[in-house]
């Protein structure tokens, strides 16, 4: 069975970028509403000993398998996204401040691309930082796709679901972007992805064994 990962911080150590409330909800609720549902799946499935990196692989190759697809991306999402946040903001340093500056010219230019992506896309998705070879780009996937399945590495993300920003800034996700950006954005997680030590959702626990 998937866990749901904790926060690497306090539910109010994001604020006032993202509020309390909306973590709690965000977490609490959201995430763990897709890896319940993921778990229900793979034990229907006899599919509980892939990692969630691998049953995301497996959802998007196997014609109908979308549902899955879903939850198990949204599952993964998520946990990218509370590492892809921190309360100790640190502005980009070394290899990644250099090729931030190769790709888009500075931070600034980043942050423009970055916002402007997340702002012009239509509805439900994520906004991404990827490496694409060692090239940073920014790209949108949209509801529970995720940048694992696209043939580049993640590098940071931030959640353009309404559910992410609403209670704190209503309509406005631009304003949200604007102030993750400049606020949470977590530049050493992202530096550590760059260097390739990438990411990987908690292992499945077996339930049986674990009795
Ligand atoms: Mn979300």
């Amino acid at each position: 069975m998937y866990k749901l990962p904790e926060l690497p911080y306090g539910y109010d150590s994001l604020q006032p970028t993202v509020s309390e409330i909306t973590m709690r909800t965000h977490h609490d609720k959201h995430h763990k509403a897709y890896v319940d549902v993921a778990n229900t799946l793979v034990v229907e499935k006899g599919l509980a000993d892939k990692t969630m990196e691998e049953l995301v692989a497996y959802a998007k190759a196997t014609t109908g398998e979308q549902k899955l697809f879903n939850q198990s991306g949204q599952s993964w999402n998520h946990a990218f996204f509370w590492e892809s946040m921190t309360p100790d903001f640190k502005a980009p340093e070394g290899d990644l401040a250099k090729a931030i500056d190769s790709a888009f010219g500075s931070l600034a230019d980043l942050k423009t691309k970055f916002v402007a992506e997340g702002v012009g896309h239509f509805a439900s998705g994520w906004v991404w930082l990827v490496s694409d070879g060692g090239t940073l780009k920014v790209i949108s996937t949209h509801d529970a796709d995720t940048a694992l399945v696209h043939g580049v590495t993640p590098i940071l993300v931030c959640d353009l679901w309404e559910h992410a920003y609403y209670l704190d800034y209503k309509n406005l996700r631009k304003d949200f972007l604007e102030k993750w950006f400049d606020g949470v954005a977590n530049w050493a997680f992202a530096a550590k992805q760059l260097a390739g030590d990438t990411y990987k959702y908690p292992a499945p626990v077996d339930e049986a064994k674990a009795a």
